[in-house]
C-alpha cells in the first residue's frame, strides 16, 4: 500500500508540476506582448518623512492580464528576467515613472526598482541619462533602488555604473537591506544615498528585542556613514512610533499608504499635502 501511495504522490506531483510549467509557458508567451498591449502599469506608494510629510513615491510594477487579472511583480519579473524581456520593461518603467513624477509637485521624488538584468546591457547610465533628459525631470528627483544581487556580480563594472549615476545627481538606494548577503564592504565602496530596511526586521519591532537591536544598529551604522534610512513594510502605529523615536529618516508601508494608481496618487497628493500625515504624527506625539 505504501508503495502505491508513493506512486500516487509522484503522479500528483508530476501532474501539478506539468500544470505549473504550462502556466509559466503561457505567462511567458503573453508577457512578450503585454507591454505593447498596455497591460503593464505602475502603482505608487508614498514615502513619508517624520516631522514633514510625503516626500516621494516608489513606483511598483503591475500586470493586468486579460484573463487572469492582476499579477504581482514577484510572479512575472523572474519570467521577464529569464526571458530577456526585463531590459525593455525596465526602460519602460523608468520612463513612465519619470513622466508621472512630472505631474507631481517638484519637491517630490520618484523611486524606481532596477533589475540586475538592467546592469548587464552596459548601457544603463546612457538610458537613464537620456530618459531624465527627454522627460525633463531634475536628476535629483530620481532615486534608483537596487538589491545586493547587483553588487555581487561584475563588481567593478557595476561600481562604475553606480558612480556615474551618482555623479549625474541620481540617488541610489540599497533595497531589502539585511536579507541577502549584506556585506559591510558594500557600504564602504558603493555610493548609496539611502538604505531600505527590509520588512522582515520591521514586522516584529514592537515585540522582538533582536529586531529592535538590529534596526537600531543599522540606523546608527548608516547615519555614521552619511546614509539615510528608510523602513519598509510599516504596518502599525507602534512600528511607526518606534522608528520615529529611533531617528529613521523615511517610513513606507500600509500604515502610511498603500500603492495606488496614477490618478489615485494625484488625489492623494492633493488631499494630503500636510494634514493627515501631521495628524497621525500628532497622535503619536500625544500617545
Ligand atoms: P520592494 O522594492 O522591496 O517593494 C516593496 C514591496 O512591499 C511591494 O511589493 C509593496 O507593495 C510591498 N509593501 C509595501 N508596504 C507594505 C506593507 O506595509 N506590508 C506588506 N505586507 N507589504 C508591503 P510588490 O509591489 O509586490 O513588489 C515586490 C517586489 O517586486 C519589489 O520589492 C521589487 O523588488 C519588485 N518590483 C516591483 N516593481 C518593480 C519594477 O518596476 N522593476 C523591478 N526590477 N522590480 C520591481
Ligand atoms: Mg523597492
Ligand atoms: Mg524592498
Ligand atoms: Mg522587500
Amino acid at each position: 500500500a505504501a508503495k502505491r501511495d508513493g506512486r500516487g504522490c509522484a503522479r500528483i506531483f508530476n501532474r501539478s508540476m506539468a500544470l505549473l510549467l504550462e502556466q509559466r509557458e503561457n505567462l511567458r508567451r503573453s508577457l512578450r506582448t503585454a507591454l505593447e498591449r498596455g497591460e503593464l502599469y505602475l502603482e505608487y506608494q508614498p514615502l513619508v518623512r517624520p516631522h514633514s510629510s510625503v516626500v516621494g513615491f516608489e513606483a511598483l510594477l503591475r500586470w493586468r492580464h486579460p484573463e487572469i487579472g492582476i499579477i504581482p511583480p514577484s510572479v512575472f519579473i523572474p519570467i521577464a528576467e529569464a526571458d530577456g524581456l526585463m531590459d525593455e520593461i525596465g526602460r519602460w518603467v523608468l520612463e513612465e515613472a519619470c513622466r508621472q513624477a512630472t505631474t507631481w509637485p517638484s519637491a517630490l521624488t520618484v523611486a524606481v526598482n532596477l533589475s540586475p538584468v538592467q546592469f548587464l546591457s552596459g548601457s544603463l547610465t546612457d538610458t537613464v541619462a537620456q530618459i531624465v533628459d527627454s522627460v525633463g525631470i531634475r536628476a535629483e528627483r530620481l532615486e534608483l533602488e537596487i538589491t545586493e544581487t547587483v553588487l555581487l556580480e561584475q563588481t567593478t563594472d557595476n561600481l562604475d555604473t553606480l558612480n556615474t549615476l551618482n555623479v549625474l545627481g541620481i540617488r541610489i538606494s540599497l533595497d531589502d537591506f539585511g536579507t541577502h548577503y549584506s556585506s559591510l564592504g558594500y557600504l564602504k565602496n558603493f555610493p548609496f544615498d539611502s538604505l531600505k530596511i527590509d520588512q522582515y526586521f520591521v514586522d516584529e519591532l514592537e515585540t522582538d528585542w533582536k529586531s529592535q537591536t538590529i534596526v537600531r544598529s543599522i540606523i546608527g551604522l548608516a547615519h555614521g556613514l552619511g546614509i539615510s534610512v528608510t523602513a519598509e513594510g510599516v504596518e502599525t502605529r507602534g512600528q511607526a512610533q518606534w522608528l520615529i523615536e529611533h531617528d529613521c529618516d523615511r517610513l513606507q508601508g500600509h500604515f502610511l499608504g498603500r500603492p495606488m494608481g496614477g490618478e489615485a496618487t494625484l488625489d492623494f497628493i492633493k488631499r494630503t499635502p500636510l494634514e493627515p500625515v501631521l495628524a497621525w504624527e500628532d497622535e503619536i506625539g500625544r500617545s
